[in-house]
């Protein structure tokens, strides 16, 4: 029999295009016989507004609508090997040597199909050269061409080429490896110190992973997070790192040590949807017998975007355990507002971006002050991330953001290094029963007495402000607005000394005391 007869048989139903299985067969005999020279281009087509489309006018219209396509493609790609993979993906093997104009042509003629829904065609392109034979590698090539333009609205094809190839790569070598590196110990947890604004001491840490491959060296969690949340692997990395920092701090507070401050560790959204965090971190607290104060979790933003009923159940869960929840990277999104409306978090971090170019306008400056006076007010505490310079911090403390993490302070280290670059920059821990009194302070919105104030003014027209604290029967001042200082400024024995103001007070016998001319 004819092969064309036989391929009668391996038609798609619904357009009478080549299905998988027969494309697969027809191809690998072209590029069998293919001539040295010889130009095929395996492209994958994929059509972006697909499921709006049948969801708006039902699956009859949207069948109509791949018969239509399948028409345009037979016609454009006339006499090549044409194919309906499954729903709305499309393959073409062509040995036609104008690749580009074929499928704008396409997209055009699919363009006219267009109703209310935008109609956007896709394409990634393989152009054959013998590196692999195999067709479903070459189909499959294609295929990662074109999903590495998904949702790029300005861009209609892309060839495949080696940077693709080298992620490709890259994300197969994190699929392949994962338990081996967890198991050989090539994922550490390294911890970035925090620390609280009014008093300078360390008061947590925040675990972040590093995989450090023998052969390929440090690959930062940027590179494989995503990967093994898209393979649904990321609840193997993020269970050992419970475990790993839970067992370590447990071991860390029974010695008594002062470094056994709380730590966060980060969750990723697919976790929750694979195991049930608040009954694996209550095992993890029963098992090594540790304080679960000493335990946060932090989510980001983005993981409340998909299902978020079920994601704030699980927050409300966690959080009746007694485990505070943080909310990361806040103001990244798109969000944001809404998310502190519907959502119970103890504390928001708030993301680094704001802080970047605060000497090209005062932006940012005016959107953190607010941001944090609003967070105040809905009574969550507050932490800035990413702050690297004097400047960023000092302007964060007058604001009365809570907590700093920045490389100003520390960068992720190995644990014992970052204590010991605390110590040797003369940092205190903050003790457990402290950090109770602190957080209370903490939600004080210093800034709210004078609220017209402009956040950039040099000086300020608030009322003067301070706070104090009296330790060790010697009291010394935790934080002063501008206004304070002014006064420091004129008073003829401090001459701006906050220190000598100080003094004076814990020198202080009798008559009128020292802070009479504040009040
Ligand atoms: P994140 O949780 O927002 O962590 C903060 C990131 O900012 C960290 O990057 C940290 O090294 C970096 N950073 C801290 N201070 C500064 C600074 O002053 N300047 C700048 N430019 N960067 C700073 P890292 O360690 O590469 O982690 C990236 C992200 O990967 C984390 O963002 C977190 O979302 C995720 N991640 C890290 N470890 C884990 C983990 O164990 N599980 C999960 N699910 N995600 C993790
Ligand atoms: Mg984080
Ligand atoms: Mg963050």
């Amino acid at each position: 029999m004819d092969k064309r007869e036989i391929f009668k048989e391996s038609r798609d139903e619904l357009t009478g295009l080549l299905d998988k299985p027969a494309f697969y067969e027809w191809a690998q005999e072209l590029i069998d016989d293919a001539d040295e020279g010889s130009n095929y281009a395996f492209i994958f087509l994929d059509m972006e507004n697909f499921k709006q489309f049948n969801a708006n006018y039902g699956f009859e219209k949207g069948d109509d609508l791949l018969k239509d396509i399948a028409h345009i493609l037979r016609t454009v790609f006339d006499s090549q090997l044409v194919s309906r993979f499954s729903g709305d993906h499309f393959v073409v093997c062509s040995d036609i040597t104008q690749v580009v104009p074929a499928i704008l042509e396409v997209k055009k003629q699919v363009k006219s199909l267009q109703q209310d829904i935008n109609l956007e065609l896709k394409a990634g392109v393989y152009l054959y050269d013998g590196e692999v034979t195999n067709v479903i590698r070459c189909t499959d090539r294609a295929r990662i061409a074109c999903a590495s333009i998904k949702k790029k609205y300005d861009i209609d094809y892309k060839f495949y080429d080696a940077e693709l190839g080298g992620h490709l790569a890259r994300k197969q070598f994190i699929i392949d490896n994962l338990v081996e590196a967890l198991a050989n110990k090539y994922i550490q947890i390294y911890y970035q110190p925090i620390v609280r604004s009014l008093t300078g001491e360390v008061c947590g840490w925040e675990a972040l992973v590093r995989w450090i491959d023998p052969n390929k060296g440090t690959v930062y969690p940027n590179e494989f997070i995503s990967v093994l949340e898209e393979y649904h692997l990321i609840h193997k990395l993020d269970c050992y790192v419970m475990e790993e920092v839970i067992s370590t701090f447990a071991k860390m507070e029974k010695a008594g040590m002062r470094e056994a401050v709380p730590v966060s560790i980060n969750l990723s959204r697919i976790d929750f949807e694979i195991i049930d965090i608040a009954s694996y971190m209550n095992e993890l607290l029963d098992k090594y017998q540790v304080k679960k104060e000493l335990f946060h979790l932090e989510i980001t933003e983005s993981a409340l975007t998909k299902n978020p009923e079920f994601i704030r159940e699980q927050i409300s869960r966690i959080r009746n355990c007694g485990i505070k929840v943080w909310m990361d990277d806040f103001g990244s999104g798109y969000s944001s507002l809404n998310v502190l409306k519907n959502y119970e978090f103890d504390l928001v971090k708030i993301d680094m971006e704001f802080l970047r170019g605060f000497d090209v306008n005062d932006n940012g400056k005016i959107i953190l002050k607010h941001a944090i006076s609003m967070l105040k007010n809905l009574g969550f505490h507050t932490l800035a991330e990413g702050v690297e310079t004097k400047e960023q911090y000092d302007f964060l403390r007058s604001l009365g953001c809570e907590l700093i993490q920045g490389y100003y302070i520390g960068r992720p280290v190995p644990l014992e290094e970052g204590c010991e670059q605390m110590h040797l920059a003369g940092r205190d821990f903050e003790k457990l029963d402290e950090r109770h009194f602190y957080n209370k302070l903490g939600l004080i919105d210093l800034l709210k007495q004078n609220p017209l104030r402009h956040v950039t003014s040099q000086k300020s027209d608030a009322l003067p402000l301070a706070i104090g604290i009296v330790k060790n029967k010697k009291w010394s001042f935790l934080y002063i607005n501008d206004a304070f200082q002014e006064i420091i400024d004129l008073h003829p024995n401090a001459q701006g000394s906050l220190e000598s103001v100080e003094e004076m007070i814990n020198t202080y016998k009798s008559g009128p005391g020292p802070l009479s001319m504040f009040w």
